[in-house]
């Protein structure tokens, strides 16, 4: 896709939504990070909800080192898959206290090799709370990219780095944000709202099923 084209979509959802930033609260790159793990499959208001409780007691990798499987779970329940986030979320704490002296590594290769954390984690961390330039493909985003035409690509990996070649990278961020927020708005798996979308006449679905 044209850069110009790229640039008025992202303008246009820029205008719409104004500055967005992470929807799940914290307050340190650890938090963060498991406050991301804790996020798959589930909503950011149910994160935030068990997170207001948990980093009250326990917020830091050492904590959660020493924490039982049993105790953490009980914090995580209603997050879903709680078994296996805490297993994750202490096997990653265990290795950011024994192998990066307790603190989050900051780079793409260091974040994955931490136990549950894909890339998708890994660039939410990266972007939010290191503000380093990264493009998080979560559903959303790889929903709404694709149907408007900033990737084609039936692979997650693949549509990352299509979007990151179409976007300019000091976009990566914020394109993040606002396609997360335009795909929970406008541009929703079911029956997107297209007829009032600001942005149809840019958008390859939309306006190769106006012509169909
Ligand atoms: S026109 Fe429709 S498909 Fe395209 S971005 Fe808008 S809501 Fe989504």
């Amino acid at each position: 896709m044209e850069k110009t084209r790229v640039i008025k979509i992202l303008q246009i959802l820029s205008e719409l939504y104004g500055h967005l930033g992470c929807a799940l609260k914290f307050r340190t790159p650890f938090e963060l990070l498991v406050a991301t793990m804790l996020s798959a499959q589930t909503t950011d208001v149910t994160v935030n909800k068990a997170t207001d409780i948990l980093f009250k007691k326990y917020n830091k990798p050492q904590d959660f080192v020493n924490i039982p499987q049993s105790e953490l779970e009980k914090y995580i329940r209603t997050c879903g898959f709680y078994k296996n986030k805490a297993k994750n979320i202490i096997a990653a704490s265990r290795m950011i206290v024994e192998e990066y002296n307790g603190k989050v590594p900051d780079s793409l290769e260091e974040l994955t090799k931490l136990p549950g954390v894909g890339r998708k984690t890994a660039n939410v961390v990266l972007s939010n709370a290191f503000g380093k330039d990264a493009i998080a493909v979560d559903t959303h985003v790889f929903r709404v990219s694709n149907r408007i035409g900033l990737a084609k690509s039936e692979d997650v990996l693949k549509t990352e780095e299509q979007l990151m070649e179409n976007i300019p990278k000091n976009m990566w961020s914020s394109a993040h944000h606002l396609l997360i927020w335009h795909g929970r708005n406008i541009c929703t798996a079911r029956n997107p709202k297209c007829l009032e979308c600001p942005i149809n006449e840019l958008c390859d679905y939309y306006i190769k099923n106006k012509k169909s």
